[in-house]
């Protein structure tokens, strides 16, 4: 069949048996390598996306296809009711770089989320959560919970129990919200879908202090902060604040769907108090080791803090009068604009740059961690060209 007939008929069958979520944009990719991704008609594009926060390592990796090769070859799942070589290896491993205790395995963010408040609320005999404004964690009835947007929460509540929101970036906001059934605080050391908001050192040890003080468990959602995305394993690791419970995702097993969290010492799901079928299966726990792997071969860390820098110190040379703010740390930029800017989308795609718009009017910039100069200059040459609409 010729491009385009592929394309109608895939649209046509998308159209018609897929539920509407997503509102998906005209494009069909069939192949990628590294930065770039290819389309159905054999177009280029430089991945900004890489699948939200997901393909840290780039496409045909080759590395992570030959250990998905050799473990699907060998065994793809067992039960958690036995051992597994991967899932050892990736447990001692993600320990090693998250400076805690030991992990669980699920298969999304929300469900690490979701997992993680199950355990500091069986740990405190607590319900309730402090969360922060624009904060989000998750499309499951309780990770939703936790999630500040009222267009993704509201249709469903009552929800298990949705979290107080307080101001990001405020400590004492979250100091005064604690109640006698509070449980914990969850939180993202940079604000993903919320618009790409940092925080800084002593936002995060002020919670951590109050955390200590009233007996709440923190739980750090480095879903898209993790594995390198912003120059070090993981976003804390600037900070040199440590959670209870730190939550992960995405960039977690190259593009295979892992999810996971770890604890720290003393805390711990015990005997049948939580548990997933699919989770930490021998395929994603070895794609995962690959992963991580190729992150330290290819020195992937310095790679994002260099590149993140060249970002933006390029994005805040650029000839725009509508620039309000640039942030993000490593890979993780956020542009933000003073007008609604949803149709940078489109516009850059057209020409051959794949970009985010979150939070209505910020430019979310998400790469592979092995992008390159020049694909950061035509980025860059991109976002710059593109008119005030
Ligand atoms: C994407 C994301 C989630 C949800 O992860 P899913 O795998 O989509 O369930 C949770 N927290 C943060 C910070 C995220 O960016």
């Amino acid at each position: 069949m010729d491009p385009e007939s592929v394309y109608k008929s895939v649209v046509e069958k998308d159209n018609k048996y897929v539920m509407p979520t997503y509102g998906r944009k005209p494009l069909l990719f069939t192949g990628g390598k590294d930065s770039t991704l290819i389309d159905v008609f054999g177009k280029e594009y430089i991945d900004c996306v890489a699948g939200i926060a997901v393909n840290a390592t780039g496409y045909a990796n080759q590395k992570l296809v030959s250990a998905i090769q050799e473990q699907a070859a060998r065994l793809i799942h067992v039960s958690n009711y036995y051992y597994n070589i991967p899932q050892a290896d990736l447990a001692e491993k993600l320990v090693n770089i998250t400076g805690l205790s030991k992990v669980f395995f699920c298969n999304s963010g929300a469900e690490a989320n979701d997992g993680a408040m199950k355990l500091a609320k069986l740990h405190t005999k607590k319900n309730s959560f402090i969360s922060t404004n624009n904060a989000f964690h998750g499309r499951t009835i309780g990770s939703l919970g936790a999630t500040a947007n009222i267009k993704y929460r509201d249709p469903f509540v009552p929800l298990v129990k949705p979290a107080t929101f307080v101001e990001y970036g405020n400590a004492s906001a979250i100091e005064k919200a604690v109640e006698g059934d509070t449980a914990g605080v969850i939180l993202e050391p940079i604000q993903g879908e919320g618009g790409v908001h940092v925080s800084n050192k002593e936002y995060l040890k002020e919670v951590r202090e109050i955390c200590d003080k009233k007996g709440l468990v923190l739980i750090f959602d480095e879903v898209q902060t993790g594995f390198g995305r912003t120059g070090k394993w993981f976003c804390k690791d600037h900070y040199g604040v440590s959670p209870d419970i730190l939550t992960m995702a995405k960039g977690i097993g190259g593009g295979l769907p892992l999810g996971a969290f770890a604890a720290r010492d003393g805390l711990s799901f015990e005997k049948g108090e939580h548990g997933t079928t699919f989770g930490g299966s021998p395929l994603v726990c070895a794609a995962s080791l690959a992963v991580i792997e190729t992150i330290e071969e290819r020195q992937l860390l310095q790679n994002a803090e260099q590149m993140g820098r060249y970002f933006m110190e390029k994005l805040s040379k650029m000839k725009r009068d509508d620039v309000v703010n640039i942030r993000g740390m490593g890979l993780m930029i956020g542009i933000e604009l003073n007008h609604e800017c949803g149709y940078f989308m489109d516009a850059a795609a057209q020409q051959g740059v794949l970009l985010n718009v979150t939070a209505g009017n910020v430019i979310r910039l998400l790469p592979p961690l092995t992008i390159k100069k020049e694909e950061a200059d035509r980025v860059v040459a991109v976002i710059e060209s593109i008119q005030k609409n």
